[in-house]
């Protein structure tokens, strides 16, 4: 594995580390292309700021410190500099807008919350059996594939549905996977939750993408240094998702830089 677009850094409150120590991990471990997509800064009403993200006071130093690194490093790995980010319907333009002002050069969807975020959102890692927000999770994932702005979808497995109706989970799994194949946006396997042991990698999700054959790729989703290498152990778990739902895995995915 000579990839991984899905890096975080300290900045966003729950990830350690220095920048330099990212680079120089996945350097020693082989990697080749490496993203940094920390979670973008974002405010909401009143100035509220979430805090999983970068601050708006330090997306000038996320930038400017990541810049520079990929210019000492240069040679050695190849930087790109993004963020991770929601598609909240109200404001998606503005959010677009936004990321390309701060400088990112790509973005990766990684649909933490419905409803917006604040101040009502729900965190759809929490169990929930409840239809209507599985498809809201579901519009706003869809939504963001067919803008063709995001360079993949990260653990687009995420909502932890929990209801019994399993066929109406495996639906809006099927619009996910179809929305990818049409149009070419992959899916990532999450390494993270290989290591965490989160709920997702989910199988039931990916047994859907087998059938569909839309694109898949792997990310780290790092959140230390150590992380931002892979591991004989995740790596084996993810290889065997693919092998088992017959995944059409396409290796390192083709960054969409932002215009
Ligand atoms: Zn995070
Ligand atoms: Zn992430």
């Amino acid at each position: 594995m000579d990839y991984n677009f899905h890096t975080h850094t300290a900045r966003c409150n729950h990830a350690t580390g220095t920048d330099e120590e990212y680079v120089l991990r996945a350097i020693s471990c082989g990697i080749k292309d490496m993203g940094f997509s920390d979670h973008m800064p974002l405010s909401f009403a009143d100035g509220h700021e979430s805090g999983y993200r970068v601050p708006i006071a330090q997306v000038g130093d996320y930038m400017a410190s990541l810049s520079a690194l990929r210019e000492k490093y240069r040679g050695q790995i190849n930087l790109h500099i993004g963020f991770e980010m929601e598609v909240y319907p109200s404001r998606f333009d503005e959010m677009v807008t936004l990321a390309k002002g701060y400088g990112a050069e790509y973005l990766l969807l990684g649909q933490h919350y419905i409803g917006e975020e604040w101040p009502d959102g729900f965190y759809p890692l929490m169990p929930s059996d409840d239809p209507a927000q599985l498809a809201e999770y579901t519009d706003c994932v869809v939504t963001g594939i067919e803008s063709g702005l995001f360079t993949y979808v990260a653990h687009p497995d995420l909502f932890n549905y929990t209801g019994d109706d399993l066929d109406l989970y495996r639906q809006q799994a099927l619009r996910i996977c179809e929305a990818s194949l049409v149009h070419d946006v992959p899916l990532e396997i999450n390494v993270l939750g290989i290591r965490n042991q989160r709920t997702y990698p989910r199988a039931d999700f990916w047994a859907v993408a087998g059938q569909v054959g839309c694109p898949v790729t792997f990310g780290l989703d790092a959140h230390t240094p150590h992380q931002a290498a892979y591991d004989e152990d995740s790596m084996a778990v993810a290889k065997e998702l693919v092998q088992k739902f017959h995944l059409n895995y396409i290796d390192k995915p083709k960054l969409i830089l932002l215009k």
